[in-house]
């Protein structure tokens, strides 16, 4: 089982944000910015990329309201998810990072 299935199973602790039937989001161990939330479905799914468009729906809807909860939707934030290797993907189970709380940076090489 991977480790966010784990945290799904309460398996391994995590700092809840919110949850709901489907998705859950909770604070990243190592935050790069003031606030780094992970928001993930309960279940598993590899990436972004083999997530199922419906599930998908759903997931922004969660994503919405965890940026209301972290009250960023007036300051800003970044959301971002990573996929595979040449995406910098660690943990294979489909996880946005949301960062914000401070201006987060450009994209920049
Ligand atoms: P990624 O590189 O996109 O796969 O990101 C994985 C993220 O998961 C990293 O930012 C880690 O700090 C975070 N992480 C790993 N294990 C845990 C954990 N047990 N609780 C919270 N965040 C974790």
């Amino acid at each position: 089982m991977c480790i966010f299935c784990k945290i799904v199973n309460a398996e391994i602790p995590n700092k809840t944000i919110l949850e709901d039937e489907n998705f859950l989001a909770f604070y990243d161990i190592n935050p790069a910015r003031k606030i780094h939330a992970l928001i993930i479905p309960k279940e598993h799914y590899d990436s972004f990329d083999v997530i199922p468009p419906k599930i998908m729906a759903g997931m922004t809807e969660f994503i919405q309201k965890v940026a209301s909860k972290l009250e960023v939707k007036k300051s800003g934030y970044r959301l971002i998810t990573n996929i595979g290797d040449d995406g910098g993907q660690e943990v294979r189970h489909l996880h946005f990072h949301l960062m914000g709380g401070e201006p987060v940076g450009k994209l920049v090489r």
